[in-house]
């Protein structure tokens, strides 16, 4: 028997020891390449002989996990994504944290399911979901799941609005007539487009509402729609706001979207996957008001929270309405009364996912370290850099704003007059690429009013003034190269 055991084949390590010695050489060597970055290129291209190592077939016999971590050390540390680096400010990202790794790293050791049950992890998710009730001043009694982010936790909230405020139990019936409208502004992140499409509505389904001179949601015409679809026999049943757009970070205005809302009885989702957890900051909660009227909130903990990726939160007020939405409770997920398979709130009931991996870890570690004070510093000091950053564009005669600063975004552009808007547009997307192809940052971009800009999305732990003093130094300097050549 205990012969047998010895020879057992699993998939354990065959030499414990050995196994632990290479560990603590990746921690090693984990810690150096965290508190290192900033003295690595931020992002190269990948050379053909590395590219080749990808496709290499199935690997059918085992090799040595030294030699597994050497392939890794030479083909994948070396080429980053770069959202590490504290000059990367492209689309919208987190930085990651050390405290998050080791959350994710017992996460995977202990390597529990989500779905339900009485254990740990379950009651560590609870109180992470509590903590962010409390974050965005929603009462006790509301509910929420941990999903992989902003469009699943939107998705979600969708979900529930559409089954909550379509008059007929959708979920027994499916959608009889479609006749059902969500509104947002024209500058709704396109996840929101998509679960619509999904919800079975089609893309008709979301009406998109002109924005003010700030990229905010325009109410008054936003009125105007409701009223006109009505006549119209449509059947309006939620208004999306975003707290924090991802053009431009601008905030709609949440207390306007409320009334309309109660007074139609429209569902009020908030899209904060941006600048919902930004309520820790002592600076931006001013601008936040009325998310807690929101009968749901989508929030993302890997941007802002600077969690390691995945982590978003869907956060709903009403939880009879959340659970009526996506609890089916068959057999072999019944419930005892004692046991592991007690408990009452299974998370499978609140959520698509049956299996679940154990994300609220690295929050709760991460925020028990840090306190959520010291996460709200970080997220006013973005807010300064990007002021900072506002000013260094307005101090030199060829750069421009091209949208007022929200949170933490700035869009701008090199000008140096002269030129039609074609060839602005040109000049703008090689300097960014340029930047980029240096090393020297990830600047995003985007395009507003037909106008390429250089988009900077501040969202880094890491980041100092002194780096937007060196991005302007280079767009100055690239342009002028550009102009010359
Ligand atoms: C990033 C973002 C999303 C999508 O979130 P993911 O975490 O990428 O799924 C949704 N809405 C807004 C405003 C965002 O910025």
């Amino acid at each position: 028997m205990s012969e047998q055991s010895n020879t057992l084949e699993t998939l354990d390590p065959q030499d414990w020891e050995q196994s632990k010695a290479l560990m603590h050489q990746m921690v090693d060597d984990a810690f150096d390449y965290t508190k290192n970055v900033r003295e690595r290129k931020i992002w190269q291209e990948m050379p053909q002989h590395v590219l080749n190592t990808f496709k290499t077939p199935l690997p059918q016999q085992p090799s040595n996990a030294e030699a597994v971590y050497k392939e890794l050390q030479e083909t994948v540390l070396p080429y980053p994504m770069g959202n590490i680096h504290p000059r990367f400010w492209a689309w919208y990202m987190g930085s990651g944290t050390i405290s998050g790794v080791m959350g994710d790293f017992w996460a995977s050791i202990l390597n529990p399911n989500l779905g339900g049950g009485n254990h740990a992890a379950h009651k560590i998710e609870e109180q992470v979901i509590r903590w962010i009730k409390e974050i965005i001043e929603f009462p006790k009694s509301a509910s929420g799941l941990l999903v992989s982010g902003g469009s699943m936790a939107n998705y979600a909230a969708l979900a529930v609005a559409r089954n909550v405020k379509a008059g007929y139990d959708i979920r027994a019936e499916g959608l009889k007539e479609n006749n059902l409208v969500f509104y947002a502004s024209t500058e709704i992140h396109s996840c929101n487009t998509k679960a619509i499409e999904l919800l079975g509505l089609g893309t008709k389904g979301l009406k998109k509402i002109a924005v003010n001179d700030d990229y905010s949601i325009n109410i008054k015409a936003l009125k105007n729609q409701i009223a006109k679809d009505k006549a119209n026999g449509l059947q309006p049943i939620c208004i999306i706001g975003t707290s924090g757009t991802v053009n431009t970070g601008a905030i709609d205005n949440l207390n306007a979207i409320a009334d309309i809302c109660k007074e139609e009885n429209l569902w009020f989702h908030v899209d904060g996957a941006i600048g919902a957890i930004a309520m820790l900051s002592h600076k931006v909660k001013p601008q936040l008001k009325g998310i807690e009227r929101a009968d749901s909130v989508a929030l993302d903990l890997h941007k802002w929270l600077h969690m390691p990726f995945e982590v978003g939160c869907v956060m709903i007020k009403d939880s009879v309405e959340h659970r009526n939405t996506f609890s089916l409770i068959p057999e072999y997920l019944a419930k005892n009364t004692r046991g592991l398979a007690s408990g009452d709130d299974w998370f499978s009931e609140y959520g698509l996912q049956l299996s679940r991996r154990f994300r609220a870890l690295k929050v709760w570690m991460s925020l028990k370290e840090h306190g959520s004070e010291r996460f709200g510093r970080m997220i006013s000091r973005n807010v300064e850099q990007a002021n900072y950053l506002g000013q260094l564009v307005n101090q030199h005669d060829n750069l421009e704003l091209i949208a007022p600063i929200g949170l933490d975004i700035v869009c701008f552009r090199y000008n140096p007059g002269g030129l039609d808007l074609n060839a602005l547009n040109e000049l703008n997307k090689e300097i960014k690429l340029l930047i980029e192809e240096r090393g020297i940052a990830i600047p995003g971009y985007t395009t507003l009013n037909n106008m390429y800009c250089i988009r900077c999305a501040i969202s880094s732990h890491r980041v100092t003034s002194e780096d937007f003093d060196v991005l302007i130094e280079h767009v100055l300097s690239i342009g002028k190269e550009y102009l010359i050549s």
